[in-house]
């Protein structure tokens, strides 16, 4: 398995720290509003490149953070007279709502910065003793310059960007690169005792504290999108491995933007669609769909067109699986022949094929491709001779691709609830154009399956004898 390292700008060989296991930490929302759908696009792709993961047997630790403490918050609680804890609660709620919605695995754990402000201290001690942090006037900056990898992840070097920061820059800092650790307490706002007076953690010290913490110095993987390389992912490089003397994470990944009219989907650009509004609309499956419709580092153009394209092609998919459920039904052969067990070789190099397509950094535009390929030869290939055990072989091998790209989980059959209250309408239209007898054979069919209607002024009515 290849995975592209933002770090090496290479793709390499995937290599876990323990063989069977990864661990995994993933940048989270910063949770001031709900989400948009340009977030869902980092959010399910990174939920896609740890069901695969799962999907090739490895044991996935899976930490994505909750930044419940920063300046929009601050912002919308002064706003809305209510507390940041009451704010970070309420949004943590709606992102539960909507990314169970879009069917992603709940993490092993969601930290939130507010609950690690204790480790943050000790983490940010640590740097000061170690000669990396200094304090000014109750705030405390990272010494970009002690730290000799500063710019490796973006690839620039300390000058280049000290050149490119020199407007504005604060006297107090020793370097124009230098970065918050910890922030004074200003009026208004939230603030935690320190040794160094109230105050709050910076951004990115949350990450490099919550990462080390629940998954170790070292970890495998650190993904977030592609806004996340500088400054934040290198300043949580520079904490970290300051700190630990160790290389902070093997594989950096980032994710492609959403955009809009090729400009990137953003709050402050207010050109966004939120995830629930979307969802309104579209299905989660064929949201995924979309949103897995490039591979993660090609960056995708929202539009309608396309969520109503994906919407087509998850139609025809699923009808070709009912199709094939309803042909299970039919057929009278059970065992697989041995001309089919060639066959079945057949779906097996699809499923081959897939792989080689994921393994390939995630692409999953390709790894779909093949799913419409393999149901494809498969609608060709079986019909009413077919055995039972093939097109099960079939059906379970459609739905296990789908798995890890959570698309083809849902089941085409309707619930018996759904298929009587479908008659019932049937009857009553039968009977509204006086035809007694379709409308009486109706009510005999479901008689005969132990269920009688009960003409009621509210309606009918339906029951088990
Ligand atoms: P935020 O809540 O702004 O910290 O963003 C949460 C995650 O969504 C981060 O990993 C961002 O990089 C990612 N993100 C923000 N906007 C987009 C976008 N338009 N397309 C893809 N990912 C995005
Ligand atoms: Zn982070």
């Amino acid at each position: 398995m290849k995975i592209f390292n933002t770090m090496t700008r290479q793709k390499e060989k995937f290599v876990p720290i323990t063989p069977g296991e990864v661990k995994m930490y993933v940048c989270g929302p910063t949770v001031y509003d709900f989400f948009h759908i340009g977030n869902a696009r980092t959010f399910v792709i990174f939920d896609t490149v740890r069901r695969y993961l799962e999907y090739k047997g490895y044991k996935v630790s899976y930490i994505q953070n909750f930044t419940d403490i920063d300046d929009k918050l601050i912002k919308r609680a002064n706003e809305e007279g209510t507390t940041l804890k009451e704010l970070g609660e309420r949004f943590i709620g709606e992102y539960y709502k909507d990314a169970d919605a879009l069917h992603i695995e709940r993490a092993t754990c969601n930290p939130r910065a507010t609950e690690f402000v204790q480790e943050i201290i000790r983490f940010i001690s640590d740097l000061i003793e170690r000669g990396y942090a200094y304090e000014v006037d109750g705030d405390v900056y990272f010494n970009t310059k002690s730290f000799k990898g500063y710019g490796k992840l973006s690839g620039q070097n300390l000058e280049d960007l000290q050149s490119g920061a020199r407007i504005g820059v604060d006297e107090r800092k020793k370097d124009p690169m230098d970065f918050a650790l910890w922030k004074n307490k200003k009026p208004g706002e939230p603030a935690w005792e320190s040794p160094w007076g109230e105050g709050r953690p910076g951004w990115h010290i949350e990450c490099s504290c919550m990462s080390s913490k629940l998954l170790g110095e070292t970890i495998d993987i650190h993904a977030g999108g592609m806004d996340l390389v500088f400054p934040h992912h290198e300043n949580e490089i520079a904490q970290s491995e300051a700190r630990s003397g160790k290389k902070f994470a093997n594989y950096w990944m980032h994710s492609a933007y959403l955009n809009i009219n090729n400009k990137k989907m953003s709050k402050s650009l207010k050109n966004f669609f939120t995830t629930r509004e979307i969802l309104e609309e579209y299905d989660a499956e064929v949201v995924r769909m979309f949103l897995l419709s490039a591979q993660y580092r090609t960056p995708l153009n929202f539009t309608k067109e396309l969520l109503n394209s994906a919407k087509l092609s998850m139609e025809r998919l699923y009808n070709s699986i009912s199709n094939l459920e309803s042909l299970y039904d039919e057929v009278k052969n059970e065992k697989v022949t041995d001309e089919e067990s060639k066959y079945i070789k057949i779906i097996d190099e699809y499923k081959e094929k897939f792989e080689s397509r994921m393994d390939d950094d995630f692409n999953t535009a390709d790894a779909i491709s093949v799913i419409f390929e393999l149901i494809k030869d498969v609608n060709i290939n079986m019909n009413i001779n077919s055995s039972k055990e093939l097109i099960r072989y079939a059906l379970d091998t459609i739905r296990n691709l789908g798995r890890p790209l959570g698309i083809l989980q849902k089941t085409t059959k309707k619930t018996i609830e759904d298929e009587v209250e479908e008659l019932i309408q049937k009857r009553q239209e039968a009977r509204k154009n006086k035809d007694f007898k379709l409308a009486d054979k109706i009510r005999d069919d479901l008689s005969a399956r132990g269920i009688v209607l009960e003409d009621t002024k509210a309606g009918v009515r339906w029951k088990y004898k």
